[in-house]
Parts: C-alpha cells; sequence; structure tokens
C-alpha cells in the first residue's frame, strides 16, 4: 500500500462489486464501505437477516442500492453459481470486483485428529466456492474494463502451523488459485489478483480461533479497509498477483 495512502471519497464510483460473507466481520465492513465509496455492491451470504441488516445500513448512509443474494456455500453447486451469474448479467451487465471473503474454520485439531466432514466443509465453503464463483463470473469480470478479484488468506495461508488443519490448507489453496489466475488472466482479460491476509482482527471467527484472548486487543474490521479499496479501485489497477498484509507483521 503506498504511503500515506488515502481513498478519495468517490474512489469506486459505478463499480459493481461482489462481497462474499457481507453479513458480518470483515466482510460486512467491506460491503460498507465499498459502498460508501461509491460502489454498487452484492452482498453473497448465508443468513438473510445480516445481509439485511447491511442492506438497510447501506440505504441509511444515501449510497448506491445494493443487492442481495443469500446463497449457503456448504451446499452450493456449480448449477447455483451460473443462476447467479446469469442473474448479475442481467441486472449489471457486467461485474468490477469480486472478494472471495466468507470462510469457515474449522476444527482446530491436529491433522491427525481432523474428521473427514470437517475437511470436507472447510473445503467446499473456503475452496470449491470460491473456484466455482470465480469460474462463473469471470466471463462478466472480463467485461468490466478494470476488474479487481481479491482473495482472502491468513498467515496459516502462507506458513503451516500446528492445529490450524484444513483451515491452513484452504488457505494456501486460496493462495494458489491467486497466484494461478493473476497469470492466466490478467494480460489476458485484463482481470487483475490479489490476496489479502487481514492479521489478527475482532470478528467472531477471531473470537472463536481464541477463546481466552481480549478481543479488544485486535483492530476492527473497518480499520483494514484501505487496503481493500486500494485493489478494487483505479489506484491499484496495474497490482496484479501480490500477497498483501492489511496491519503490520509483528
Ligand atoms: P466471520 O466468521 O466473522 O465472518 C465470516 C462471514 O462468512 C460471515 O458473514 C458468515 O456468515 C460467512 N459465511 C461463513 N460460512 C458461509 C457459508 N457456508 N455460506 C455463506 N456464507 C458463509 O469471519 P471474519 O470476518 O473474521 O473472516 C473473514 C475472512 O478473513 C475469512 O476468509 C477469514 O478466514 C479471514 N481471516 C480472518 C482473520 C481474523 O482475525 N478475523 C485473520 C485471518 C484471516 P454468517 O454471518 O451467516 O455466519
Amino acid at each position: 500500500l503506498p504511503a500515506n495512502y488515502a481513498p478519495s471519497s468517490d474512489c469506486l464510483q459505478d463499480k459493481v462489486i461482489l462481497v462474499t460473507g457481507a453479513g458480518d466481520g470483515i466482510g460486512r465492513a467491506a460491503a460498507l464501505s465499498f459502498a460508501k465509496h461509491g460502489a454498487t455492491v452484492i452482498l453473497l451470504g448465508r443468513t438473510t437477516d445480516k445481509l439485511e441488516a447491511v442492506y438497510d445500513e447501506i440505504e441509511a448512509g444515501g449510497h448506491p442500492q445494493p443487492a442481495i443474494y443469500p446463497m449457503h456455500l456448504r451446499g452450493a453447486t456449480a448449477h447455483d453459481f451460473e443462476a447467479l451469474a446469469d442473474t448479475l448479467e442481467r441486472e449489471f451487465g457486467r461485474l468490477d470486483g469480486l472478494l472471495h471473503n466468507a470462510a469457515v474454520l474449522g476444527q482446530r485439531r491436529s491433522l491427525a485428529q481432523t474428521t473427514l466432514d470437517s475437511w470436507e466443509e472447510v473445503m467446499q465453503v473456503n475452496v470449491n466456492a470460491p473456484f466455482m464463483l470465480t469460474q462463473a463470473l469471470l466471463p462478466l469480470m472480463a467485461k468490466s474494463n478494470s476488474a479487481s478479484i481479491i482473495f482472502t488468506s491468513s498467515s496459516v495461508g502462507r506458513k503451516g502451523r500446528a492445529f490450524w488443519g484444513a483451515y491452513a490448507v484452504s488457505k494456501f489453496a486460496n493462495e494458489a488459485m491467486m497466484q494461478i489466475l493473476a497469470d492466466e488472466e490478467f494480460e489476458l482479460n485484463g482481470i487483475r489478483c490479489n490476496s489479502i491476509n487481514p492479521g489478527a482482527t475482532n470478528t467472531t471467527m477471531r473470537r472463536t480461533a481464541y477463546p481466552g484472548e481480549d478481543p479488544s486487543t485486535n483492530p476492527d474490521p473497518e480499520a483494514l479497509m484501505p487496503l481493500y479499496l486500494y485493489l478494487m479501485s483505479a489506484e491499484g489497477a496495474d497490482v496484479n498477483g501480490q500477497q498483501f498484509d492489511a496491519q503490520p507483521k509483528g
């Protein structure tokens, strides 16, 4: 992120951006922030009440009217993602941004103890879903004049660590998808692709992973938003295939 980067209030004007897991945590903050900076945001998630609350907050702020797309990624099939792509094609004709944010933590256990059920759930939500979603939406993103895909990683998606099991493996897979897509799509279709490791952030997921920790020691998701805005906006238009940390390491 360039030093002293300060996003302008209209840096995402006229952009159409889909956020997965938009009802809570980092996804919620990103959806609100993208809308506040001018984007029309498609709110995808599994809990409709939460998506509606974000929708209402965006409307109350006088930002571009968002859209809600409830979807449970655990059971979603390629057919569901094709239906989503058809709807977006009809409503918007293109897609400028895609934030892969939804994820599940799974069991915090050794690989030796990880159950196949939990492994499969984590792979379905964290890996298969973003793969299918990306595949379905690439044609719509190729119609944008400057499309951006962000994958959400983790420190354990860059270096394996005991007891992070399927979640860590799924985050490595997200980094790999990011690198492959960056290499395949940027020159061909002008679609850039990068990953963000949010770092410890005060959300439900963090509180679940670290029950003994004082939640207030971690920043709220809003603090991370400059990097998300940068990668979605014209200022990040030449950035491709890079791994970012939203917080200084330490
Ligand atoms: P939260 O658990 O707070 O939010 C995750 C969001 O994803 C929720 O809105 C949740 O929906 C949604 N979601 C989960 N499963 C599904 C599903 N099957 N179908 C549809 N939506 C689903 O997590 P964070 O905000 O903390 O995490 C966001 C991203 O950041 C994740 O990719 C996570 O791995 C990553 N991350 C987070 C860190 C942190 O410290 N918080 C650190 C490193 C990485 P619902 O609200 O209905 O449960």
